[in-house]
């Protein structure tokens, strides 16, 4: 992962916490990038507590791989007391010697290779189905399925940082759980900032990238 909202500290705390109660915990790397490349590992988490960003972006995270967890927590915004006392957990002194040993296994964490998992994902309690984000991409990003529903089929082919399909959504359906703010990263709270999206010129660009691989075929024809 390329960027990282969780402070190491509090998901360490967290887990420490949860493990001193008992809980099995697991703690992964880039949940983003687990429903992106590893769906089957995701089906682990049916019915399981996932503690990680905004409600609504998890929820609909999972819901595109098929996943229903049982409860989703906000530790990306919240602290660890609020964290705690929603799920029903008392709070403790937690061993200083395993929080040392957590903190150590998360900083080992891979940072980056090479990929950084952005793409969209649909709030499909939302969704109209009126197509504009699968009409507005021109990076095969989205397709129609037989009902005529968009679904993310490629998100692989998404631009990292482009979020301006979500800006052409009239549901604000369209989640980028890592965009910095609300509501395109499934949050809440309309903290995004009066960003005036430039369409045309995303469009254009769109439109070199395709010229130019159109061209790049046409000359390697040329040469055979
Ligand atoms: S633009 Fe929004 S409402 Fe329309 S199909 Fe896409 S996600 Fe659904
Ligand atoms: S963010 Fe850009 S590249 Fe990604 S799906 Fe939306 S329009 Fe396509």
């Amino acid at each position: 992962m390329s960027r990282n909202f969780m402070e190491t500290e509090k998901v360490a705390r967290m887990a420490v916490l949860l493990k001193q109660k008992g809980f099995e915990v697991r703690v992964v790397p880039d949940l983003c990038e687990m429903a992106e490349d590893h769906k089957e590992a995701l089906k682990t988490l049916e019915g399981t507590t996932v503690m990680a960003c905004h409600e609504r972006a998890v929820r609909a995270l999972l819901a595109w791989r098929g996943v229903q967890a049982a409860e989703v927590l906000n530790l990306r915004t919240q602290t660890v007391e609020e964290v705690a006392a929603q799920s029903g957990v008392t709070l403790e002194e937690v061993s200083e010697e395993l929080l040392e040993a957590y903190c150590r296994e998360l900083a080992n964490f891979p940072t980056d290779q090479g990929h950084d998992a952005w793409f969209p994902i649909i709030d499909r309690e939302r969704c109209v189905s009126c197509g504009k984000c699968h009409d507005f991409c021109l990076f095969g990003v989205y397709s129609l399925d037989e009902d005529g529903q968009v679904q993310v089929t490629d998100p692989h082919s998404c631009k990292n940082n482009c979020p301006a399909c979500a800006r052409t959504c009239p549901q604000e359906a369209v989640i980028f759980p890592k965009h910095e703010f609300a509501p395109i990263n499934g949050g809440v709270q309309q903290q995004e900032m009066a960003m005036k999206i430039d369409t045309k010129q995303l469009y254009n660009e769109a439109l070199r990238e395709r010229l130019a691989a159109r061209r790049a075929g046409i000359s390697l024809l040329k040469k055979k």
